[in-house]
């Protein structure tokens, strides 16, 4: 492999095509080798690779190659360099975070949506991208039996409908600008400073991040704590207490993130008592679903949505749990053209007829940058070839390996289970023994070093109620129930080993229920 000197005199090469036609289905179909090899060997490489930071400089060359290699060549240092630190995703035995799904419709469809490259900005950039977007938004929208009013298809003469992001984050970003241009003007123009946005403790922490960047005042976020004896929900009153005091003090609560599925533990706050100390204070509610969404196209789950037709936004993340691939959040409105008003550009460069009759919408007015993927196929493509039927089977199948492995841990009384399972992550512990709450956490993150250190299995953790807690989440594309219980089985024998000698009557101890949560 040739590399580059600065002083190399310029290599020219005759009739050089990076889209070469001749050859393009062979390279092709060498990309689809290496991808159906990959997916058939991931279950017996590492979960979690077995590299030091820096690994890769000691494997590529340092300088860009100054004469090309063919693709082969360009497949065996993805082999040889990029595989042995990837932490494989896509691995049935990974049970870490929430895990990426992604079904083979997926991947088809964003193929073809590389390939066909559009950079849909506005309708006229490419109207099939935008219409799809917006079609496919509609079928989510009835999938998760969302009020009309969230169908840009809808004959309420609303303004509502959706935007596909790339990220949770953006969409949280994007609707709190909205909320936040909409309280100024409200307020008659009060600073930004004065403006307050309120979370829970479990929120995620993008939220924060989000009002930074939107330049709310870091002492104007409220992250309202939140207890074990409400399920680590947010609790309204106590939304209502917060929001009291900050109007009483002459701040202006502007928004509200209410999180359905938050990320350590599940819980979903009631969106429905949010909603109306959100409507006594005017602020705009955001309901972040972005991993238990999925679950809502499920009957038995879309209870954990009702009260969303009172909120102004929604935003679901299919790349989640929906095998749609990394990225693709759903962002609904009630009122889409709020985006607009404060993200909405004109630059004569993109000014067009369909644009100015007014009939179009530009998706690059309801997010943060301008140019964007056209990610709508893979969406419609995983609806289109799996049905309703085929995602809520993925849905349920993924819940019900999820409760055998809460059953299993339940069985064995060295475990505890935190909180009680709703979807497919349970959170559990070894349980606090004679050695008190230190000792827990130190054998808990032993038993979590020796599992991930196994490479058989990648779990991660969090910390709950002040007490460390290891997050089993069920739900990689390929995870079958044999993985389950092998996992289950390494979760043993590496607490065997970090319970060592220790007599199993002291672990009898004194935890006659395990769990005594009141949900709901
Ligand atoms: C994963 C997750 C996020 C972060 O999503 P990004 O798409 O990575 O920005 C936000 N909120 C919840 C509840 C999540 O589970």
């Amino acid at each position: 492999m040739g590399s580059l000197d600065a002083n190399l005199p310029g290599v020219t090469i005759d009739g050089f095509k990076p889209l070469d036609l001749d050859g393009l289905r062979e390279q092709l179909l060498l990309s689809v080798d290496f991808i159906v090899d990959y997916y058939k060997n991931v279950e017996t490489q590492p979960v979690l690779p077995q590299v030091q930071p820096g690994y890769l400089r000691h494997i590529m060359p340092a300088a860009p190659p100054a004469c090309g290699a063919t693709l082969e060549d360009a497949l065996r240092d993805i082999h040889r360099g990029v595989l042995p630190g990837m932490t494989n995703w896509a691995s049935p035995n990974f049970f870490a975070y929430f895990p990426a799904t992604l079904g083979s419709a997926a991947l088809v469809g964003d193929f073809i949506a590389s390939a066909l490259n559009p950079v849909a900005f506005t309708w006229l950039s490419c109207p099939a991208a935008t219409e799809l977007e917006e079609l496919v938004l509609d079928w989510m929208a009835q999938l998760l039996r969302l009020p009309p009013a969230f169908r840009s298809s809808s004959d309420s003469g609303g303004g509502g409908g959706g935007v596909i992001h790339g990220t949770t984050s953006e969409a949280i970003l994007c609707t709190l600008v909205a909320a936040r241009d909409g309280a100024v003007r409200r307020a008659g123009g009060v600073p930004i400073s004065r403006l307050v946005a309120y979370g829970s403790d479990q929120t995620h922490s993008t939220f924060a991040k989000a009002c930074r960047i939107a330049g709310f005042d870091q002492a104007n976020v409220r992250l309202i704590p939140t207890q074990l004896g409400s399920g680590y929900a947010l609790v309204a009153a106590r939304l209502r207490d917060a929001m009291a005091a900050d109007a009483a003090a002459g701040l202006v609560p502007a928004y509200v993130c209410a999180t359905v599925g938050t990320t350590s533990s599940t819980a979903v706050d009631p969106l429905g008592l949010i909603a109306d100390v959100a409507a006594e204070f005017g602020v705009w509610v955001h309901v972040d679903a972005a991993y238990a969404g999925s679950a809502c196209i499920c009957p038995e789950f879309r209870r954990f949505l009702d009260g969303v037709e009172r909120a102004d936004s929604l935003s679901i993340s299919p790349h989640k749990w929906l095998l749609t691939g990394l990225d693709c959040t759903c962002l609904w409105l009630r009122d889409r053209p709020r985006l607009a008003e404060s993200l909405g550009t004109n630059p004569e460069y993109l000014k067009n007829g369909p644009s100015e009759s007014g009939l179009v919408v530009d998706c690059k007015d309801l997010q943060v940058g301008v140019g964007r993927r056209f990610r709508a196929l893979k969406l419609w493509t995983v609806l289109r070839t799996y049905g309703v039927a085929g995602l809520q089977a993925h849905i349920r199948s993924d819940v019900e390996m999820a409760r055998a492995f809460e059953g299993m841990v339940r069985a064995d009384r060295r475990f505890e289970v935190v909180v009680p399972r709703r979807f497919a992550l349970v959170c559990f512990r070894i349980r606090a023994w004679g050695g008190g709450e230190a000792a827990a956490e130190a054998d808990n993150r032993m038993l979590l070093a020796l599992v991930n250190g196994s490479g058989r299995a990648y779990v991660t953790h969090t910390v709950l109620g002040g007490k460390y807690v290891l997050r089993f989440a069920v739900g990689s594309t390929l995870t079958e129930h044999r993985h389950v219980a092998s996992a289950w089985d390494l979760i043993r024998a590496k607490t065997d080993e970090v319970l060592g000698g220790r007599p199993l009557e002291e672990l009898r101890v004194v935890f006659p229920s395990s769990c005594q949560v009141a949900l709901d």
